[in-house]
């Protein structure tokens, strides 16, 4: 048999947990109908499928049911919490769910931002960005939390929002602060003109197996 890069490095096997195996109060974690919503601070409202609610402080592994109060056990609700957050369902602790200030897609962000990023839109630091405006390759150094119209440029006296070449932008993008390649200025930047740079696509000729 041939192997080509497509070859799946998975096993070929079921995604679906195997409740019959776990322990009754961990396949009633995934069995039930339970809503979870955020409160924050790493804390949760379970409403069971019997109908009570309760409250899970995953941090602190407590909840007030009283299978966990009376009997100290890891309740199914501690459970459900944990299992929809791998499950990318709901945010971990110290995050919220919110739209992203530049796309608009729900993303789950850093409870304490002030303008949400989608993974997609925000850069992470010595990501390399090109300058949409002019050209230009820059290295990132940071996102601020803080709107174009909210940061000054201190020697042109004017905000970066209010700068004539970022006047196409919208003024309550967030900053970003980019450095031209060995430099150290950072220069700051509404995040949707810089761009950024897609990686290199393996050639035909570097690709295993390609046949002329
Ligand atoms: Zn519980
Ligand atoms: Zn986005």
């Amino acid at each position: 048999m041939t192997h080509t890069r497509n070859t799946p490095a998975s096993q070929a096997e079921s995604l679906v947990p195997d409740l019959d195996a776990m322990t009754p109060r961990a396949a009633r974690a995934w069995r039930e109908r339970m809503a979870v919503s955020v409160i924050g601070s790493g804390r949760y409202t379970v409403a069971s499928e019997s109908g009570g609610s309760y409250t899970v402080d995953l941090p602190g592994k407590r909840c007030t049911c009283p299978d966990h109060t009376m009997r100290g056990e890891r309740c199914k609700h501690l459970r459900r919490v944990a299992i929809e957050i791998t499950e990318g369902r709901l945010p971990r602790p110290g995050f919220r769910a919110a739209d992203c200030c530049v796309c608009g897609r729900e993303a789950f962000v850093p409870e304490t931002t002030r303008l949400p990023l989608c993974e997609h839109c925000s850069f992470a630091p010595d990501e390399r960005v090109r300058d949409r405006e002019t050209g230009d390759l820059l290295v990132v150094v940071r996102s601020v939390d803080r709107r174009a119209d909210e940061v000054d440029i201190e020697a042109l006296e004017t905000t970066v929002a209010s700068h004539p070449t970022n006047r196409a932008y919208d003024p309550g993008e967030p900053v970003v602060e980019a450095v031209y390649p060995g430099g150290d200025h950072p220069y700051s930047f509404p995040r949707s003109r810089l761009a950024r740079r897609p990686r290199t696509a393996p050639t035909a000729d570097s690709a295993p197996g390609a046949t002329g």
